[in-house]
């Protein structure tokens, strides 16, 4: 297992930037049909307008 995170940087669920650590990263985990989804954000505010849509 690698730990590179600047290759394959997750996009933000809210605005599409690039999310990378250190930068006010939100995680959010979801459970859908039974498996384990983690919603990457950029942000509290992106984490907070992914979360209504
Ligand atoms: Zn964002």
């Amino acid at each position: 297992m690698s730990d590179s995170t600047d290759e394959d940087a997750p996009e933000c669920r809210a605005c599409g930037d690039p999310v990378t650590e250190g930068d006010g990263r939100r995680i959010q985990s979801i459970v859908k049909n039974g498996e384990a989804i983690h919603y990457q954000f950029c942000s509290p505010a992106c984490l907070e307008s992914g979360e209504r849509t």
